[in-house]
């Protein structure tokens, strides 16, 4: 079957609503706001408009909320990159700036808080990027690495073999486990946190290699390997905004 999708008004106490309405295999209805304040609305076929518009009539303060939330929150699209001297970069938690050098050899160097990219043309942008997604890459290869086989430490008790670690840049989640595959993807943009902020993540992704799912065994797991998880997810999510 097709999924429908259509734009529907209701008049609700807060005076007409705009809703996307989806006819989908569903059980219930479901409605959410999306970051850009539309109302979206799954329902089965079975369900009538009168019913689905009673539901979102229930559900005003919810929307209101929901509206007021992204209408006001922070901008939080990231500025484009420029990989220009100057510019800075969050690294495990603090600041490092750029600094573009013209050189015979290109290479990319770290000197605390600085970090250094030679290149053979200044003014060639793709190559400052690629030089600079070059290292980036090595160094989250690097830490992540570091953190896997210290958290694979204290995993000891389950002989878990060395899973593969896989990067990618995501905008929803910091990790996901392939337990079969024994394969963790980690997010590149956690190399902007704290290290325990890093930690915790690879934490969270091992304890899937013992419970696939996120039961209460699970979370037992995870308090007994790290409990300050939810500390460092806090501190995480505050400080790289996906
Ligand atoms: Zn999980």
């Amino acid at each position: 079957m097709a999924n429908s999708k259509e734009t529907h008004t209701v008049l609700t106490s807060d005076g007409a609503q705009d809703y996307i309405l989806e006819r989908k295999k569903v059980k219930n209805i479901n409605l959410r706001v999306k970051p850009d304040c539309t109302v979206y609305v799954s329902a089965p076929d079975g369900v009538t408009v009168r019913e689905i518009e009673s539901f979102i009539r229930s559900k005003s303060r919810y929307i209101r909320r929901a509206t007021e939330y992204f209408r006001t929150r922070p901008q939080t699209e990231k500025a484009e990159m420029k990989y220009i001297s100057g510019e800075k970069i969050k690294l495990l938690g603090t600041d490092v700036e750029l600094k573009i050098v013209q050189d015979f050899k290109e290479y990319t160097e770290r000197d605390g808080s600085r970090l250094f990219i030679h290149v053979k043309d200044k003014d060639d942008a793709e190559r400052r990027k690629k030089l600079y997604n070059a290292w980036l890459e090595e160094i989250c290869r690097e830490i992540f690495t570091e953190v896997m086989h210290d958290v694979h430490e204290k995993f000891g008790e389950y002989s878990l073999p060395f899973p593969q670690l896989k990067l990618r840049t995501m905008t929803s989640r910091w990790g996901s486990c392939h337990p079969m595959k024994k394969i963790i993807t980690l997010n590149r943009r956690l190399i902007e946190a704290p290290r325990h902020c890093i930690e915790q993540v690879v934490t969270h992704e091992f304890c899937h290699f013992v419970h696939p799912d996120h039961s209460k065994d699970f979370y037992a797991l995870l308090q007994r390997m790290y409990p300050e998880w939810r500390y460092s997810k806090a501190v995480l999510e505050s400080t790289v905004v996906l």
